[in-house]
């Protein structure tokens, strides 16, 4: 077949070969192609031993962890290409010493330790000129499964999830970036194994909830996750929402709120990408399982629910090791969600809310209040929102203190002929209080003039 590839691509396999060293572009790369998809990161994989590639590839370095050999891409921003040895296994949460990995002898050794069929493929490169010519090397059927859109194990899966617990989360962000499904007997033996994640460095989950939250169907992948069985190992809170009761009366709320919770995340992941804010979505209303309470008259409230919602937000991001930003991001989104929009309350409501949220997050608190909205049933939007986010830039266009005045101290002893004392402070708050009554805008020349005018008065 004719596939078009990078000038690198072809040069990095072409010098293997010259070298007498078999040589084939394998994993993502090759499912990607096959996908029609822009491929982002190259995997190679040869007979040669990093030694040997060290030695005739000039720039190359050795990744010790996973005893891949590494080539920095000219592109500025792009990946390195990836060369890794035939392998006879493929653990990657193991401490080991890559001196202590097995070599293989073949690429069907190496192709046989891959986790899924779609990713244990490989072209040889017949032809580079004047077009690629390629063929594929497809074992385990990669091809037929990329066409029925299925996520499927190679090998035994039972076997396969027990050598190494992530190819489980593996499995479940692949099928969310991909819209894929995980065939039966893969995700049943997920089923069977998923508690075995709790051996893996919770650093290397988080990069895998990241990456399905982040991904194009992040609500298809969290409705894998619950299935698999994962959700409730590595967000039990979250597992909890579903079945607690929200129905009641005069309240717009028709589904659980687990069920709500997804889809939240489904409507917010509309607007936004951020997976941590994807994640707020998620868990905005974690909080309400332990605040439920039914009144006599039949009527459901979760007082406080954003409270204790926000504490469970900080274990959450403990347990994910997220970094102290992302948590702090986490905390304040699910703590403020429940911000009010009402059209009464004052300016300095509206600041206070702007500075709790944190002005880089109030985007994406609005964000998480749409997709809220749209999952309750709700419409899109409303007035009130409409006018919430007008006042929101509104107040944002006046100062918040003196020191936000288009003047200074400095200019303004300068105007008026004076030395520094409490006088330039007074004048100061003179002109900040005009302006927030909006008498005179933020604007240096009307404050300097306004100055002045200050000035004839005290003379
Ligand atoms: P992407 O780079 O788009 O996330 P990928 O499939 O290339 O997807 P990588 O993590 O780059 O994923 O891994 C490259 C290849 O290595 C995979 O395609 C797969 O063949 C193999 N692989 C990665 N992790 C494992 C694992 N835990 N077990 C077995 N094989 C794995
Ligand atoms: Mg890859």
């Amino acid at each position: 077949m004719e596939i078009k590839l990078p000038e690198k691509v072809i040069e990095i396999i072409k010098i293997l070969k010259d070298n007498k060293f078999e040589a084939y572009i394998v994993g993502g790369a090759v499912r990607d192609i096959l996908m029609g998809k822009e491929v982002y990161d190259w995997d190679f994989t040869t007979n040669a031993t990093p030694e040997q590639m060290l030695k005739i590839f000039s720039n190359s370095y050795y990744d010790n962890e996973f005893g891949t050999v590494g080539i920095p891409s000219e592109i500025e921003g792009e990946r390195p290409y990836e060369i890794t040895t035939f392998r006879t296994e493929r653990k990657y949460d193991d401490k080991r010493h890559p001196s202590e990995v097995k070599w293989g002898k073949t690429l069907e050794e190496d192709l046989k330790r891959r986790d899924f069929t779609i990713n244990a493929m490989a072209f040889d490169i017949l032809k580079d000129k004047p077009k690629v010519e390629v063929r594929l090397i497809d074992y385990f059927d990669g091809q037929k499964d990329i066409e029925k859109k299925l996520i499927r194990a190679v090998g035994e899966p039972q076997e396969r999830f027990s050598e190494d617990a992530l190819r489980m989360m593996r499995a479940v962000r692949i099928a969310a970036e991909l819209n894929f499904k995980i065939e039966e007997k893969t995700l049943e033996a997920i089923k069977n194994n998923a508690s075995l994640i709790k051996k893996i460095a919770y650093e290397r989950v988080r990069d895998e909830l990241l990456k399905l939250l982040a991904s194009n169907h992040p609500y298809e992948g969290m409705l894998i996750l619950r299935e698999s069985g994962l959700m409730e190992i590595i967000l039990p809170e979250l597992e909890k929402t579903f079945g607690v009761d929200q129905v009641s009366p005069n309240r717009h709320h028709i589904y659980d709120v687990g069920t709500h919770s997804l889809l939240t995340l489904k409507y917010t992941a509309l607007k936004n990408n951020d997976p941590i804010t994807r994640l707020a979505s998620l868990i905005h209303d974690v909080g309400k399982y332990q605040t439920y309470k039914k009144q006599e008259n039949g009527v459901i409230t979760f007082y406080n629910h954003e409270v204790v919602g926000a504490k469970i937000a900080n274990r959450i991001a403990d347990r994910l090791r997220l970094s102290k930003k992302q948590k702090d991001k986490l905390w304040r989104l699910v703590r403020y969600h429940q911000f009010t929009v009402d059209e009464k309350q004052t300016d300095s409501a509206i600041r206070r809310f702007i500075r709790e949220v944190g002005i880089e997050n109030v985007k994406d608190a609005i964000d998480i209040r749409v997709g809220d909205r749209l999952g309750s049933g709700a419409r899109e939007t409303s007035w009130r929102l409409e006018e919430f986010k007008r006042r929101l830039v509104e107040v944002q266009k006046e100062p918040f203190s003196i020191r936000d005045l288009k003047i200074d101290g400095n200019q303004i002893m300068e105007i008026l002929k004076i030395k520094p004392g409490p006088k330039v402070g007074q004048v100061l708050q003179i002109l900040f209080e005009k302006v927030v009554n909006k008498e005179l805008p933020n604007e240096e020349e009307a404050l300097k003039e306004e100055v002045a005018n200050i000035g004839k008065g005290l003379s």
